[in-house]
């Protein structure tokens, strides 16, 4: 594929003709990072309509780990294709659907028995966690965090802790949601780093007193890594402390893994760097190679909870999702794909941390595995969010040949979601673009 394309910077002509459609046909409220249309894709790299070149520090927004048009996950939907395409699980069951629960209930993390459920989304994984947490305690409040992003549903967004632009104009929201600070240890509003980070059981009831009594805490919905909110890993310690207090309240843990699911953090979740084990764990994104699918794995008595006909859905667990995914999980295997993130984020944290050395405006540098960001500031005098410098970064990434993504409650932190079967040369080649844009933002 590479031999044929070009490097040309600018929109191409068929680029600026989709354009032109793409803005009298699709509302503005759905943004595009990029002017850029994808005809074809493999690996990490993509070729746009005009045959421009592009290495993929995105990754569909973490979704393609195993890469794009992946031979086995390309079969897999192809055969189930040629089988059938839908029968709807709740009408017509089919056997992909409960091989895939199996595996997802011995992957998650957490002893005893597991069971499944299939969903189309990662807002929609974590709604009905969020439903199934309730029916389970019978209690109506859910505790989540600043900075969080958990999908844009009307509940997904009262369970956000971003405003602009995900939520403005879109209230009333969902009752009896309540936030708290993330532990953002670079922004710490204590200014103690990472020791006020050591907070034990205690510090939960102290901020939820003059929020909700825990008594009526269904639920603690936590991304183990902020996805959106910046790639800003929560301490391995504050989970732990989490998890006490919510065992200590009859409270079930949530974790979100629906952007660091899949091996991106360098462990297959990223809550068993903690090890922690919730009681359910949301997934979506990269579990079925770019298909349409979600998945909430939890201990099978919690699970069980809700009522015969109150979970499910019209095409929850598809069953050519639901083959992607099987296949998804054997790359997995047979590629050990989750020790190649892990190496990934060595070499990437790496050059990070060197261009923080060099570049003051590169205040923060962070992540877990393949997943790592750099948090851009004004500079030595201030380390007031710079936003417009990350954008320069990534608009400069891009004029080369690298597509890659901003996060943050600023939009102001560089993050790298390439799939996980990116080559060396492939990523060498993205790292050299980013230092050049880096370089030209400086
Ligand atoms: N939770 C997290 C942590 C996410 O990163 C996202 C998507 N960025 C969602 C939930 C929502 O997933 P979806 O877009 O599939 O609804």
């Amino acid at each position: 594929m590479a031999q044929e394309m070009t490097t040309r910077t600018m929109p191409g002509p068929n680029t600026v003709a989709l354009l032109a459609r793409r803005q009298q046909a699709v509302p503005r409220g759905v943004s595009n990072v990029a002017p850029l249309f994808v005809e074809e894709a493999s690996g990490a790299v993509l070729r746009d309509a005009d045959g421009r070149r592009l290495i993929d520090f995105a990754g569909g927004i973490g979704t393609m780990n195993v890469g794009h048009a992946h031979p086995k996950v390309v079969a897999a939907i192809s055969a189930q294709a040629r089988r059938f395409t839908h029968t709807c699980f709740q009408v017509a069951m089919y056997e992909p659907y409960v091989t895939l629960a199996e595996r997802l209930n011995s992957l998650v993390p957490g002893e005893g028995p597991k069971k499944t459920l299939f969903v189309n989304s990662g807002a929609e994984a974590v709604e009905n966690a969020v439903k199934i947490a309730r029916s389970a305690t019978g209690r109506p409040a859910v505790i989540a965090f600043e900075h969080a992003f958990h999908g844009r549903t009307l509940l997904g967004l009262t369970l956000t802790g971003k405003v602009s632009p995900y939520k403005t104009g879109f209230g009333p929201f969902a009752p009896e949601i309540y936030h708290l600070p993330f532990p953002y240890c670079f922004r710490c509003p204590e200014n103690k780093g990472r020791e006020c980070c050591q907070a034990s059981p205690g510090s939960v009831d102290r901020q939820l007193a003059a929020l909700v009594s825990s008594e009526s805490v269904a639920a603690v919905v936590i991304e183990p890594v902020a996805g959106e909110g910046g790639f800003i890993p929560v301490p391995a310690e504050v989970l732990r402390s989490l998890s006490t207090w919510c065992r200590n309240h009859g409270v079930l843990l949530i974790a979100d893994e629906v952007q660091t699911g899949f091996g991106r953090t360098g462990r297959m979740f990223a809550m068993e760097h903690s090890g922690v084990a919730p009681d359910m764990t949301a997934t979506a994104k990269s579990l079925a190679g770019g298909l349409p699918l979600g998945a909430v794995t939890g201990r099978a008595e919690v699970m069980d909870a809700p009522q015969v006909g109150g979970l499910g859905g019209t095409f929850g667990g598809n069953p050519v999702a639901c083959a992607a995914a099987l296949a998804v999980l054997d790359v997995f295997e047979e590629e050990g794909l989750v020790a190649r993130a892990a190496r990934i984020g060595e070499r990437v944290r790496a050059r990070f941390l060197g261009w923080q050395a060099r570049f003051p405006w590169i205040g923060d540098v962070r992540g877990l595995g393949a997943m790592q960001g750099m948090e851009i500031i004004e500079g030595l005098a201030s380390t007031a969010p710079d936003g417009r410098r990350a954008a320069a970064v990534q608009q400069g990434a891009l004029a080369r040949g690298l597509l890659v993504l901003t996060a943050g409650m600023y939009g102001n932190v560089i993050r790298t979601l390439m799939p996980l079967v990116i080559s060396d040369e492939d990523l060498e080649e993205g790292l050299g673009i980013l230092g050049a844009a880096l370089e030209e933002a400086a």
